[in-house]
């Protein structure tokens, strides 16, 4: 069985992300989607929250499947028994960032875990789930950025936010 893990923030997933499961899902026999759980970025939903959306995301890829996890991706990677992690590349500036992290991650686990990384499809080069919440924070349309459901759960986000606020 060929596993990988696509690990990220996915605060929330985009079609950019939904991009990259789908295709790294026709490499592999099975894709684990794992919602890092950091603790030092404040997200906009939780880690359960993350997850679920993404369980609803990605229903129709029958070897998908979605988990947390804390700590080292090669400590998670291990105990899931994978050696292979996916992530997207967009820009340069995403390539110095993922270089740096792939490099750790191969050094740290003595060559254990290797990452692949897929080309972001051009249509959805731009996006990124920060510009998502920066769009949805000012009522701007995000709905060519993810999918509807997800639209609605941002805006409730941000709905009871501004009320928070407010109150
Ligand atoms: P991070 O894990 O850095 O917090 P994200 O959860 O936003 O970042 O993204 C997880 C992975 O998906 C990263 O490898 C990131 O480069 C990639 N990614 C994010 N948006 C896109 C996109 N639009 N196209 C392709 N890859 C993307």
């Amino acid at each position: 069985m060929k596993k990988a893990i696509y690990p990220g923030s996915f605060d929330p997933v985009t079609f950019g992300h939904l991009d990259v499961i789908k295709r790294a899902s026709e490499m592999f026999d099975v894709l684990v989607v794992s919602v890092l759980n950091n603790k030092v970025k404040s997200p906009l939903f939780s880690v359960e929250e993350r997850v679920n959306i993404l369980k609803e995301a990605t229903k129709d890829l029958p070897n998908v499947q979605v988990d947390s996890f804390s700590g080292l991706l090669i400590n998670y990677a291990a105990e899931k028994n994978i050696n292979i992690a996916v992530r997207g590349l967009r820009a340069i500036t995403d390539f110095e960032y993922e270089l740096q992290i792939a490099q750790t991650n191969r050094k740290l686990s003595d060559g254990k875990l290797d990452t692949i990384f897929l080309t972001t499809s051009l249509e959805y080069a731009y996006l990124s789930s920060s510009s998502v919440k920066e769009i949805a924070s000012f009522g701007g349309d995000i709905s060519q950025c993810v999918p509807d459901f997800v639209v609605d759960l941002v805006r409730e986000k941000y709905k009871n936010i501004i009320q928070g606020e407010t109150l």
